[in-house]
């Protein structure tokens, strides 16, 4: 990831324009549920931090969800440990690393986790009225879904990146946080 932060204000925005589709729907869901479960908020957590959320903020964006479900009490007793933790200021004070797609897409999301890969993870229906809700349709949706169906779920999102960025990605996807920094890339150039 780069040394660029981001903002809890810019979050809603940076997810439509440049988060992976995992990070788009732990998103969601977190606005939608104002709660996510331990998985995500590992997966999520540590991609925000990978993407420049400093501490501070994310206590402040995960606390004005949380609270909305929990109360703000509970928030700070019981998940602002686990978030100081992930940024290595808690506990052994390891600093933790953000997952690659190879680490998210062997998770085993279980009934009301939202962590995992999309791709992986979601029924055919689902994925379809995703990437469909990303502006994407035609050949290029079909072209994502034969991916998927041959298991090859990192091309299936490096396919996504160039449908909704208009470039080629040679590379190819294999982390979110690439996704994203690849993407700021190629809207600030
Ligand atoms: Fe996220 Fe990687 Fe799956 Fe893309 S391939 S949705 S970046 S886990």
């Amino acid at each position: 990831s780069d040394s660029a932060e981001i903002s809890p204000k810019d979050i809603d925005q940076l997810s439509k324009t440049s988060f992976p589709l995992c990070m788009r729907h732990m998103l969601e869901k977190l606005r939608e549920n104002h709660h996510l479960k331990n998985g995500g908020r590992m997966q999520f957590g540590l991609f925000l931090k990978g993407a420049g959320l400093k501490l501070e903020d994310a206590l402040a964006f995960f606390r004005a969800e949380f609270s909305q479900k929990v109360g703000s009490e509970r928030f700070d007793k019981e998940y602002a440990y686990s978030i100081r933790h992930k940024y290595g200021k808690e506990g052994k004070r390891t600093d933790y690393t953000p997952y690659s797609c190879q680490k998210i897409i062997c998770a085993t999301p279980g009934v009301g986790d939202h962590h995992g890969c999309p791709y992986r993870h979601f029924g055919d229906e689902n994925l379809r009225a995703a990437l469909s809700n990303m502006g994407i349709s035609g050949n290029a949706l079909e072209g994502i879904l034969d991916k998927v169906k041959n298991r090859h779920y990192q091309l299936a999102c490096t396919l996504t990146f160039e449908a909704t960025h208009n470039v080629s990605c040679d590379t190819g996807i294999n982390h979110p946080n690439q996704y994203f920094s690849e993407s700021q890339k190629v809207l600030q150039a």
